[in-house]
């Protein structure tokens, strides 16, 4: 056994070189990563034999013996990725580099959901998935899996969704679709896949300490500590956004009163923009139109939405100390000049609790694509990832 997870260890970590490099020699790999050449021979005779490379010889120069170059094959294994909203579904379908290959968006009326037609949905996400499968041309023994991503509390393990308030779900057993495809599936929270993506592929590459702020329909939370993804006793880590920051506040969408995620979720700063102007928007996107024409009234909801922002983000600096807090989801359309730049203002200048120069508040570099590419990172765990997915 112990053996085995030895093979298993090193293969994933030539896999994650590989990843990291094009075109290296067994030599410059068994180099790169400490193992003896005759244990990267055995791995990379193994992967060729999966097609999972090629191996290409070169033509040298110097007329010596010509060195044969080891590729990873981009499009060897595939993964899907299906990220839920209130209003949509999007499904992406991603190579072994996490390239998203095919994108597409199934609008689906809130009805469906407030109805409980979650069969029907699901029935829809099959079609579509199937359709690019065979679009695509792709063999099923090359498709990793499929992770689901919700809005909400979802227990992976069991997989059940407990409660996404925004979906009106609540103890749905999600294992019933499991077997709706032949390749494994996977489900996560929203927040903490798109904390993961931002990890592995994003801004966030390599940082060991950070708190993702997620923000679309709804508000969420990823930790990332050590490198890997916090996810607490019951897997409910993170719901800073039902924190109560005002007493008899705002109603929010769990029933309680004044929690941060009635300040800061998108639709608090729209209708508190409509609230003040006769001219009414609906997206956050006729809304950055707005600012971008120095809209004085956009500038202010803008203003009073940072400020509860920058409540609660003192709040959570003083909770876990992070060394870097992202901002991303569909706020960080935003931009960081009307985002990140106003924030940093708002934290307060040094006192006993905080230094300003140990934080660090960056915009998402994945931003909408955050919690959809995390869903399809979810299946690459047992293949590629040296640490542990979830702690
Ligand atoms: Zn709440």
């Amino acid at each position: 056994m112990y053996q085995k997870q030895i093979r298993n260890y090193n293969r994933k970590i030539t896999l994650n070189t590989l990843i990291k490099n094009e075109k290296l020699t067994k030599k410059q790999i068994s180099d790169k990563i400490g193992l003896s050449l005759q244990t990267v021979n055995g791995i990379i005779n193994d992967l060729a034999l999966e097609k999972v490379i090629s191996e290409e010889e070169l033509a040298d120069s110097t007329g010596g013996r010509r060195p044969v170059y080891v590729n990873l094959i981009d499009s060897s294994r595939f993964t899907f990725g299906v990220d839920f909203h209130s209003n949509y579904v999007r499904i992406i379908l991603a190579n072994l580099k996490s390239k998203i290959i095919k994108d597409i968006i199934i609008k689906v009326p809130q009805s469906d959901y407030k109805k409980g037609h979650f069969d029907k949905i699901m029935g829809r996400v099959y079609s579509s998935v199937e359709k690019i499968i065979s679009e695509q041309n792709i063999s099923e023994d090359k498709i990793l899996g499929i992770g689901y991503s919700f809005p909400g509390i979802v227990d992976e393990k069991r997989k059940l969704l407990i409660y996404c308030p925004n979906l009106f779900i609540k103890n749905l057993d999600f294992s019933k679709y499991e077997r709706m495809f032949s390749f494994p599936c996977y489900i996560g929270n929203d927040a903490n896949l798109a904390a993961f993506a931002e990890s592995k592929l994003g801004v966030a590459k390599s940082k060991r300490n950070m708190v993702y702020v997620y923000i679309v329909e709804g508000v969420g939370f990823g930790i990332i500590i050590r490198g890997k993804l916090y996810k607490g006793h019951n897997e409910r880590a993170g719901e800073f956004g039902h924190i109560i920051i005002e007493k008899d506040g705002k109603k929010c969408i769990c029933g309680k009163r004044g929690c941060w995620n009635a300040y800061i979720s998108i639709d608090t700063l729209i209708s508190d923009y409509n609230r003040s102007s006769n001219h009414k928007i609906k997206s956050l996107e006729e809304f950055i139109e707005l600012l971008k024409l120095k809209d004085n009234k956009a500038k202010k909801a803008l203003e009073k939405y940072l400020d509860y922002m920058s409540i609660g983000l003192i709040n959570l600096i003083m909770t876990i100390d992070p060394y870097y807090i992202i901002i991303g989801g569909k706020i960080s359309k935003i931009g960081s000049s009307y985002l990140i730049k106003p924030l940093e203002k708002k934290i307060p200048e040094d006192n006993l609790f905080i230094k300003k120069k140990d934080i660090n508040l960056l915009l998402s570099k994945l931003r909408e694509d955050g919690s959809v590419l995390g869903a399809s990172l979810i299946s690459l765990k047992d293949f590629l990832y040296i640490d542990n997915y979830i702690s």
